[in-house]
């Protein structure tokens, strides 16, 4: 079976890897949010695209919940030391992968293109594609100002409560390759449990990509992020009590309106008005039975009736 996920970083990962346990990796497609790249200290980092990459490679640090396992941080101090931009962290390791990219893009390489080499060196089966290879970038419109995503998330360690979101330079970016020719042959489009705003937004900004999902033929069924109304981690539910009005199902479902016909929510959730189909089934992926079901119960969605 093809399934094109929209996916963002921990929450996307997490759900990528509850897919490829379950489902054929070979007919995954994850179509990866860039909104959250950045250039720091001369280097081009993509926080999603990396936070899946780890993952998926079983070189994520789970307690910590970000970065890699058995990081150590001797270029950052010296960095810090020497008056460097440091406030955004970068392990020895990681940074090896940011060399790697940023010399690569700096020759003309197009992030899809280094994306898919860096990997199939780690291993990977499914497809791991950016959302696009053009510059996009999200800002948050916070009452001290506008911010870019992390900027305001680690630096500002996202206190400021967010009034809106924008993507920069989304109406001149065009889907990455492949992009399209995945959700296209998709038996199943697949939303992540991860940040709507933040994550999954940016992906739809890219015009064309949000058309083919608007206009598919096949299910599209999102899962939800939220346990209980609240986030497993992060600003996810601060930012629909604010953005959407409250933090139910109905709610989540209502930041991807036209976009999806079943919404996948915890036991802890109610699913009353949900304006979509709710399939309730626990969501919290942290082990593999629970990730299975999960991903049995959107793999299952593609059985169901095909939309209108
Ligand atoms: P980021 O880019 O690293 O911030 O990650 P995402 O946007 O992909 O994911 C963040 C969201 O994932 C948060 O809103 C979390 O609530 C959600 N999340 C993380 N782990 C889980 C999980 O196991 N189950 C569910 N349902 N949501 C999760
Ligand atoms: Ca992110």
């Amino acid at each position: 079976m093809n399934v094109a996920v929209l996916a963002g970083g921990v929450g996307g990962a997490r759900f990528l890897r509850a897919l490829t346990e379950t489902a054929d990796p070979a007919g995954v497609t994850a179509i990866v949010n860039v909104g959250d790249d950045l250039d720091i200290a001369g280097l081009h980092v993509a926080p999603d695209l990396d936070t899946v990459l780890y993952t998926l490679a079983g070189l994520s640090d789970e307690e910590r919940g970000w970065g890699r396992a058995g990081e150590t941080w001797n270029a950052l101090d010296t960095l810090r030391e020497l008056g460097g931009d440091g406030w955004f962290a970068l392990g020895d390791r990681d940074l090896g992968l940011h060399l790697a990219r940023t010399q690569a893009l700096r020759v003309g390489e197009p992030l899809s293109a280094i994306t898919a080499r860096l990997a199939a060196a780690a291993g990977l089966e499914l497809s791991l594609l950016p959302a696009t290879d053009d510059r996009l970038r999200t800002w948050l419109e916070t009452a001290s100002g506008a911010f870019e995503f992390q900027e305001w998330f680690v630096r500002r360690r996202h206190a400021d409560a967010v009034g809106g979101v924008r993507f920069e330079g989304a109406d001149q970016a065009g889907p990455a390759p492949g992009v399209l020719a995945a959700l296209d042959e998709a038996d199943l489009i697949a939303i992540a449990p991860s940040n709507p705003y933040v994550s999954i937004w940016p992906i739809l900004s890219v015009a064309p990509i949000r058309a083919a999902i608007e206009n598919r033929r096949v299910p599209c069924v999102a899962v939800s992020p939220l346990i209980g109304g609240r986030a497993v981690k992060g600003p996810a539910a601060e930012m629909l009590d604010r953005l959407a009005g409250g933090t139910t199902p109905a709610h989540v479902a209502s930041t991807y309106a036209g976009l999806i016909d079943v919404l996948v929510v915890d036991p802890a959730d109610d699913p009353a008005d949900a304006p979509v189909r709710t399939v309730v089934t626990p969501t919290l992926l942290d082990e593999p039975d629970a990730r299975r079901r999960v991903a049995a119960a959107v793999l299952d969605v593609a059985r169901g009736p095909v939309p209108a």
